[in-house]
């Protein structure tokens, strides 16, 4: 209910693959690691764009940190963390450039639809990051999101899959709502 009332992209860009997480996704992401004692430490949300995973993991008790290439998407986060009390550090920057350390990643990246490749970077931080990472992906890329991470010695489970309603906020959807399969996974890495 608390994330509900979080604000959402002003302009959504269609290159940076902009589209919130709703609401009640997020919740149901963060209270799977919550109640398994994984949002006690430092929580890292890559693309973090509004914030919803940011400022929901310091509600739950983390010390939260959200990361974002977009300034404007950063400030609505800010504004979101400061209206719901929540503490969270933001960072603007590119993933790829960045170099993070936390306990556990929880990120709902580009799925590298409109541009290719752009959700590499985030699968290969988020390893880099944690030892664990929940992580949301286009279930039509399921394969190639397993190898991606198999062949950098991680692991990669599906645990879960949603279906995204993707708002008509963009020039390309000629229809008001679309839906879109999306995995929820839990990468383990030796390396995080
Ligand atoms: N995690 C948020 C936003 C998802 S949209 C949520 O679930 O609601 C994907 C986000 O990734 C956008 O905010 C976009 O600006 C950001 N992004 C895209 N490429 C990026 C990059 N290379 N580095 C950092 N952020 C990036």
């Amino acid at each position: 209910m608390e994330l509900e009332r979080l604000d959402g992209f002003d302009d959504p860009s269609a290159k940076l693959e902009q589209y919130s997480t709703p609401a009640p996704i997020a919740a149901e992401v963060l209270h799977l690691a919550h109640s398994r004692g994984e949002l006690e430490g430092r929580v890292v949300d890559l693309g973090c764009g509004t914030g919803v995973f940011a400022v929901g993991a310091s509600l739950l008790g983390s010390d939260a940190i959200g990361v974002d290439v977009d300034p404007g998407a950063l400030e609505t986060a800010r504004e979101n963390a400061s209206a719901l009390g929540a503490g969270v550090e933001f960072i603007l920057g590119d993933v790829e450039d960045l170099e993070l350390e936390g306990d556990l990643v929880i990120q709902n990246p580009p799925f590298g639809a409109q541009s290719h490749g752009a959700d590499r970077p985030f699968m290969e931080r988020a390893m880099e990051a944690a030892p664990v990472a929940y992580s949301l992906h286009n279930a039509a890329t399921r394969d190639f999101v397993r190898r991606h991470v198999e062949t950098r010695g991680g692991r990669a489970r599906v645990e879960g899959t949603y279906e995204f309603p993707i708002p008509r906020s963009h020039h390309f959807h000629r229809r008001d709502v679309g839906a879109v399969k999306v995995d929820l996974y839990r990468f383990e890495s030796e390396d995080g």
